[in-house]
């Protein structure tokens, strides 16, 4: 699905001289390489703070905790989506509002928005799935007009790009009040093992995100708040201090692969539809997901084909959260999410990485062809 291998081997000098660095002076928390990525990072996408911190899931975490809500407080956030979005929401003692997403993009169904609103809703946590932005105008409008923080879940999507109504462009995790990302190996900016980071534009919401992730305290020993211990290693803010020069080649490569899919897929359309992209964001394919036409049947057929044929393939997500154990009776369904419930019935992501080949595109794509000949 994902080769972690020949994109590390392409530059092992450059990270092993990075974490070499590291190790001989001892910096193992706290070094100047989190503080100096984090800086390299912000410059990056645009943006006054980035605070580091364990991972992904925490940076949701933290940036919910930084909002002051009170329990019984709503967030609204899309039923699918990993589970990391919504599990801090019902982990802070917080109600997760579960909103459909639209049938083409997966992405959080705008449209949905005002039903679930209630006069409890504080925040909404859009989550820019796969790789390309959510519909931010709508969803910042619709906050800003309910006084809702906006939390977006870019774990999935760092380096993409939305165009704003005035026509500029900006980076996704920039947009609302605080963005998250992750740094979990497979992710599009990858360490070697777990990582994660907020940003945003209000530089005192950044000094709170990063009280919190050190224990609530500003000065050492003295809390002034309950806070958590969630950092960034020093080896992995070295690692990717290196391979964020490399990011946007890294996504370049993505979309090029799609578009190779995109080619060799489209004689299919009556049995599956390629990946939808929004004409206001940039797409940087963390998944390349396929939504197979016909049934549930026909996608596991098809992922057992392709697994025979040494073709790994996955589902994310096979359930949406309303159909999770964990969220019965811990969360607020906005109608009966038709969408999500259908499309973790039909979704397939084919292997999509930056060292993928066109010899491996062509093999992938031959064998689905040749699945639906089949079945003809
Ligand atoms: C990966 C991911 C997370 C969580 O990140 P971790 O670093 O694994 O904790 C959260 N949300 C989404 C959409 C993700 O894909």
């Amino acid at each position: 699905m994902c080769d972690l291998l020949h994109p590390y081997l392409d530059i092992h000098e450059e990270i092993h001289a990075a974490m070499a660095e590291v190790m001989t002076a001892t910096s193992f928390i706290n070094g100047p390489q989190v503080k100096a990525f984090a800086e390299h990072l912000a410059a990056y996408i645009g943006v006054a703070r980035v605070v580091p911190c364990g991972n992904g899931t925490d940076a949701l975490q933290i940036a919910l905790m930084a909002l002051d809500l009170q329990p019984g407080d709503e967030v609204i956030v899309p039923a699918f989506t990993y589970v990391a979005s919504a599990e801090v929401i019902a982990l802070l003692g917080l109600v997760p509002v579960l909103v459909d997403v639209d049938p083409d993009t997966f992405l959080l169904d705008v449209s949905a928005l005002e039903a679930a609103r209630s006069d409890k809703t504080r925040a909404i946590i859009p989550v820019h799935l796969f790789g390309q932005s959510c519909p931010m105008d709508a969803i910042l409008d619709f906050a800003s007009k309910h006084n809702l923080y906006v939390i977006e879940d870019n774990a999935q999507a760092l380096g993409s790009r939305y165009q704003q109504a005035d026509g500029k462009w900006a980076a996704t995790g920039t947009l609302g009040h605080i963005g998250c990302t992750s740094f979990f190996p497979t992710k599009n900016l990858g360490c070697f093992g777990d990582g994660g980071a907020m940003m945003t534009h209000l530089p005192e919401l950044g000094d709170r995100l990063h009280r919190i992730a050190n224990h609530g305290q500003r000065i050492k020993y003295r809390h002034d708040e309950i806070g958590c211990n969630s950092r960034l290693d020093t080896l992995q803010a070295a690692i990717l201090d290196v391979k964020l020069k490399y990011l946007d080649a890294y996504n370049a490569a993505r979309q090029q692969a799609a578009a190779r899919y995109d080619a060799a897929l489209s004689s299919l359309s009556d049995c599956i539809k390629i990946p939808v992209k929004r004409p206001d964001s940039t797409h940087v394919y963390h998944q390349y997901t396929l939504q197979v036409l016909g049934g549930v049947a026909v996608r596991d057929a098809l992922k057992a084909y392709l697994q025979e044929q040494g073709i790994p393939t996955m589902i994310y997500y096979p359930l949406p959260l309303h159909r999770q154990p964990a969220f019965e009776n811990r969360c607020r369904c906005v109608g009966d999410l038709p969408e999500a419930t259908r499309l973790a019935e039909s979704v397939l992501s084919l292997p999509m990485h930056p060292a993928l080949t066109e010899a491996q595109q062509t093999y992938i794509a031959e064998k689905v062809v040749a699945f639906f000949n089949k079945k003809r």
